[in-house]
């Protein structure tokens, strides 16, 4: 009789799935950490979605000065919330309240998102500023413009390998649309996410193997899609370049299962519309890995670059 109500409990919680009751959070093997969420309004509002999409602890991007935000949720929800700050780097006095951030606990400095080119002054400054204060620096790029008056972000990337000799002590995170379009080598700004097979030897895939300081996070639609393009490639990517990976959702939906706007009415991104971006890349980067390999993608680095015990 055991069986049969085995079978029975599988029938309900099956109904209960079809009848669209509150999806159950997935199961993944390792525990996980969004090395890319931007703060939400109330605490409770942050813990929803890493409840929702089974994520163990985020990585809250905040604005430089949110110290005591991000205090009341680490209050909230003790060890599950570490922070990066950032700020309008075109703006005097940049350094100095990026300075006081990491003073006041945040682990690293971004995500730096301003009209500059990316060897640009303004960028320049604070690729040198993360080296002093000994913290990684995560920098959005973006050649194509989402819609009409967006404009472009750490512009002029097919550049980026002379920063990267320039600033060896710097630990750069990139991430975005420019960054990923670039794991392939035909890339040539065309697009906001290209779609199709990788061709071999792009860029972003060269400056990873290449540079000791260059790392990456594979957030938002930018990290899904070049992961989600070409389905040969994917595994030994993440396998070449396992020690550099972080796993990041930049996922804006409300609940961790894609309610509300997951990629914040970006019209180019709208393959996820309707999902949850941190599901839809920890599903990409369990298919495609082992055990072992995925805990180190989506826990183990982050710990090792935030120096937080594992
Ligand atoms: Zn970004
Ligand atoms: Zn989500």
């Amino acid at each position: 009789m055991t069986i049969n109500r085995r079978r029975f409990l599988g029938t309900v919680a099956a109904a209960g799935a079809a009848s669209g009751l509150r999806a159950q959070a997935p199961q993944w093997s390792s525990p996980v950490i969004d090395m890319h969420f931007h703060m939400r309004g109330t605490p409770e509002a942050n813990a929803a979605h890493l409840d929702g999409c089974g994520v163990t602890m985020a990585n809250l991007l905040t604005q430089a000065g949110a110290v005591d935000r991000v205090r009341a949720v680490q209050e909230r929800y003790p060890k599950r919330f570490v922070w990066y700050g950032s700020t309008d780097i075109t703006k005097p006095g940049a350094e100095a309240l990026l300075t006081q951030t990491i003073k006041n606990g945040a682990g690293g400095i971004g995500e730096l998102k301003s009209h500059v080119e990316a060897d640009g002054p303004e960028l320049r400054r604070m690729y040198a500023l993360a080296a002093e204060l000994d913290v990684p620096i995560l920098i959005h790029f973006q050649e194509v413009p989402h819609t009409e008056n967006e404009g472009t972000f750490a512009s002029g990337f097919k550049r980026f390998e002379a920063i990267l000799k320039e600033y060896p002590r710097t630990r750069f995170f990139g991430h975005a649309d420019a960054f990923w379009a670039n794991v392939s080598a035909d890339y040539a700004n065309q697009e906001a996410y290209p779609s199709g097979p990788i061709k071999r030897g792009g860029l972003t895939d060269k400056l990873l193997s290449d540079y000791p300081n260059l790392f990456a996070d594979m957030s938002a639609n930018s990290g899904n899609n070049a992961l989600s393009r070409d389905p040969d490639f994917t595994p030994d990517f993440l396998k070449r370049h396992q020690d550099k990976l972080v796993f990041g959702s930049d996922c804006g939906c409300t609940d961790g299962n894609g309610g509300g706007v997951a990629q914040a009415n970006n019209p180019a991104a709208n393959r996820l519309s309707g999902k949850c971006v941190a599901r839809e890349t920890l599903s990409v980067l369990q298919k495609s890995t082992s055990p072992a390999l995925f805990a180190k993608l989506v826990w183990e680095n982050a710990h090792k670059f935030l120096r937080l015990p594992a």
